[in-house]
């Protein structure tokens, strides 16, 4: 027997017309390029975006057409998180931190049609203009007074065009099983994949985040997103915070200690979510100056692994709880969060830190298991598969052979522990992830076989205190060739960003194989792995 209940579509659009309507006076407080910081509330947000959507239609964008943004996080961007769906378009979010390359490769493939860009993205927007046929529209996010460029007559302004466009009456029907973002995975060699997030699938998550297990977000919070709305939606937590009704604080890229702590002090921030190496910075700020942030009750970290010394300095030093969680741009991407249940949290403060570094429980929403395995804990490490609400079946424009089965292969190697919290112990994809941001192996490798006199090279991720992990070259060379690292670095530039390329280059006779002949990078690690 069917249910009797409404057909009540999982949309964007639904979360902001909820904000708007019940929470219009919470404030989002976004950072400028200069350092001031623009006031708005979740009313004028709204504005701003039915603004923008009408901006969009009457440009032609059409439903399913992807819209690109190169931005920070800021109000615009925000604004471009639900006016793109809203009108049943894809909002195309795009990593600048990528090599120029990979963009213009990104771009073209998504087919975008129309690129929203920050001021400081002004020669990258060039760049794809004259690479990227499909784009058509080009809209710098601020107005023509503060960012005149000359020489490019057709070029919009966002705050002009907002300013005068009518606001949309409604938002369009749109389905929740359509598409409503796109994030590349800047993982696999040179040759990134889409991701394609749903109207359901976001507001799922978002939901499922906010419950009082996980992140637990209330109207009473000031949330700083410091992981970049250009990395898988920011968490989700545009979306979770106007659901939830929580007061915004949008840091656009100043995400040094000393910015963090002044806006976290300064807006009464009281929960924040970033990768570790950011956390270090505020850390060691916090240390060298004797600040402390009485207002921030928690942070959650993500993108990569929880250190000890984060949970000695905020939580058991400064108070302030740590959370850790698990996801990728896959899975939307939070999958797991580490919230202790409340006999753990009675626990003495040394078994309470080792729950804290496994990368926690799985939400409602989502399964996990180890390959091969069952979905029962077990203490056998394996690739990790997830299946879930928020999970990608397959990649954009692909033709689904990445997903074989309803289980998405992480390439991450954890087991799942008693109590069902996971725990990474290794990565079977070979990448290298340093701040947060992926350095494909593989693509080094390529590269530097590029060079003349370069036989085989190696690429493996060497720990650092600050990033993580560090990218380290091992090269052997053709028998008699005079090859410099400068010039391997001085290729390697010309296709990777600068944070890409290697400090170190190592030059080796021999490398160690394995029983198939390839080379054991379980055995360089431990050769090379100690320093950068
Ligand atoms: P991305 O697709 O860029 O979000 O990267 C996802 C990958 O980051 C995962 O597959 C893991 O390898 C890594 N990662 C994410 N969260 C964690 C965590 N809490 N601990 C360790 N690695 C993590």
């Amino acid at each position: 027997m069917r249910g009797q209940m409404m057909n009540f579509p999982l949309t964007i659009p639904s979360i902001l017309e909820h904000a708007a309507a019940n929470t219009p006076d919470q404030e989002i407080v976004s950072v400028e390029a200069d350092g001031s910081r623009t006031r708005l509330n979740f009313a004028d947000l709204a504005l701003c975006a039915a603004r923008a959507g009408r901006f969009m239609l009457d440009l032609g964008i059409a439903p399913g057409a992807r819209v690109a943004t190169l931005a920070w996080n800021t109000h615009r961007h925000l604004a471009l998180y639900y006016a793109v769906p809203g009108i049943g378009a894809v909002c195309h979010t795009i990593n600048p931190r990528l090599d120029p390359k990979t963009i213009v490769h990104i771009a073209a493939e998504a087919g975008d049609v129309a690129l929203f860009f920050d001021a400081d993205f002004l020669d990258l927007a060039r760049a794809l203009r004259d690479q990227v046929p499909s784009l058509r529209h080009f809209v710098l996010l601020g107005g023509a007074d503060a960012h005149p460029v000359a020489d490019w007559p057709d070029l919009l302004h966002f705050d002009d065009a907002v300013a005068v466009a009518p606001p949309l009456s409604a938002w369009p029907a749109v389905a929740e099983d359509q598409a409503s973002g796109l994030c590349y995975t800047s993982g696999t060699t040179g040759n990134p994949k889409g991701v394609l997030y749903s109207h359901r699938s976001t507001v799922l998550h978002a939901l499922v985040c906010g419950l009082p297990g996980n992140l637990n977000i209330r109207e009473t919070d000031a949330v700083v997103p410091v992981v970049p709305m250009f990395h898988v939606n920011a968490w989700g937590l545009p979306y979770l915070c106007m659901l939830a009704g929580a007061r915004l604080v949008l840091p656009r890229n100043r995400l040094d200690g000393a910015s963090l702590a002044a806006l976290f002090n300064e807006e009464g921030v009281t929960l924040s979510v970033g990768v570790p190496t950011i956390w270090l910075g505020l850390a060691e700020f916090m240390r060298a100056s004797g600040t402390t942030l009485p207002r921030l009750e928690r942070l959650m970290v993500g993108g990569a692994a929880l250190s000890r010394n984060l949970i000695a300095h905020f939580e058991e030093r400064h108070g302030i709880e740590i959370l850790q969680g698990w996801g990728m741009t896959e899975t939307s991407p939070v999958c797991t969060i580490g919230t202790l249940r409340p006999a753990e949290a009675a626990l003495p403060q040394g078994e309470k830190a080792a729950l804290k570094l496994r990368q926690g429980r799985p939400l409602y929403g989502v399964r996990l298991k180890i390959a091969d395995g069952t979905e029962a804990p077990g203490l056998t490490p394996g690739e990790l598969l997830v299946h879930g609400a928020w999970i990608a079946s397959g990649y954009y424009n692909r033709d689904g052979s990445d997903f074989q089965s309803r289980w998405l292969a992480t390439g991450d190697i954890a087991q799942i522990e008693p109590g069902n919290r996971l725990l990474l112990t290794d990565r079977a994809k070979d990448l290298i992830k340093s701040g947060g941001e992926w350095i494909s192996s593989a693509w080094l490798e390529e590269l530097a076989m590029q060079v003349d006199g370069v036989e085989s090279a190696a690429a493996i991720a060497v720990p650092d205190a600050t990033w993580g992990e560090r990218p380290m070259l091992i090269v052997k060379t053709e028998v008699g060739a005079a090859v410099t690292d400068s010039a391997i670095v001085a290729h390697l530039s010309g296709s990777l960003a600068k944070w890409q390329v290697p400090r170190r280059i190592v030059f080796v006779d021999a490398f160690p194989l394995g029983a198939t002949g390839k080379i054991l990078k379980t055995e360089l690690r431990r050769r090379h792995g100690a320093s950068a």
